[in-house]
């Protein structure tokens, strides 16, 4: 009895590419590119934005361009690229901003106004 009830209608999501689970893509349905919207299958217009939906598949295959663009990016600062400043205070206050930019791979360095360089 037990046996009959594991596992019941669950072979569907097994077979699932693994990356569409990790960045919530059901390969079955249909999305809309512009609000990201999931609609059924069957369905091929996003009602909100009037666009035709994209699969999920391609759906997938978008998301895991932005991921391999993401991860792609260089977190080193060089003498060619621009500085701003967006915060000043003490460096204790600062850090968590860093750590924060650094989440979404956007390099920061905290500098002391005499100049000089505190990175890391
Ligand atoms: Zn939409």
């Amino acid at each position: 009895m037990l046996k009959k009830l594991f596992g019941w209608g669950k072979n569907s999501a097994q077979s699932q590419d693994p990356d569409a689970l990790r960045l919530g893509v059901d390969i079955e349905m249909n999305y809309c590119p512009s609000c990201g919207d999931e609609y059924r299958a069957d369905i091929e217009q996003c009602v909100a934005c009037n666009v035709a939906l994209i699969s999920g598949s391609e759906k997938l295959a978008q998301k895991r361009e932005k991921e391999k663009a993401f991860n792609g990016k260089s977190m080193d600062i060089s003498a060619s690229d621009q500085l701003v400043t967006i915060k000043n205070g003490k460096l204790r206050d600062l850090k968590p901003y860093q750590i924060l930019l650094g989440r979404q791979r956007i390099p920061a360095l905290l500098s002391s106004e005499a100049g000089g360089c505190a990175k890391g």
